[in-house]
């Protein structure tokens, strides 16, 4: 006997919530990607401008905050590469206020399913 094939989970559907019209979840196809968590709390219809890195939170008791992550992979985000990440972002794209930090590639997977604007591109 054949085995049969999983069923797998149950397909992302598509909802065709307009933005505008009271900030409702927007399901789309590849919802299940690894990356996405919840941001669609906090980065729905953003503006993202392209920044060299600065921290996301001034310095406290335990000195300068050296690194942010990209708000999806988690990729670091510093002012230098780190020495153990060669892969470490100098620049992104960030929200108005700098507090999160997203990467070009990031950027470009999901821009669409979040409605971002560029404001200031990458140069
Ligand atoms: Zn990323």
């Amino acid at each position: 006997m054949k085995p049969q094939a999983a069923t797998g989970p149950e397909r992302a559907r598509e909802f065709g919530h307009d933005a505008s019209s009271g900030g409702t979840l927007v399901v789309v196809s590849g919802a299940d990607d690894w990356r996405l968590t919840n941001q669609v709390r906090y980065l729905s219809g953003v503006a993202l401008h392209w920044r060299t890195w600065s921290p996301s939170r001034p310095a406290d008791a335990g000195g300068d905050w050296d690194h942010d992550h990209c708000a999806f992979c988690w990729v670091h985000f510093g002012d230098h590469i780190f020495e153990d990440d060669p892969d470490t972002q100098v620049a992104g794209f960030s929200t108005d206020d700098s507090v999160h930090w997203i990467g070009q590639t990031c950027c470009e997977d999901f821009h669409a399913q979040f409605g971002w604007v560029v404001a200031t591109p990458r140069a």
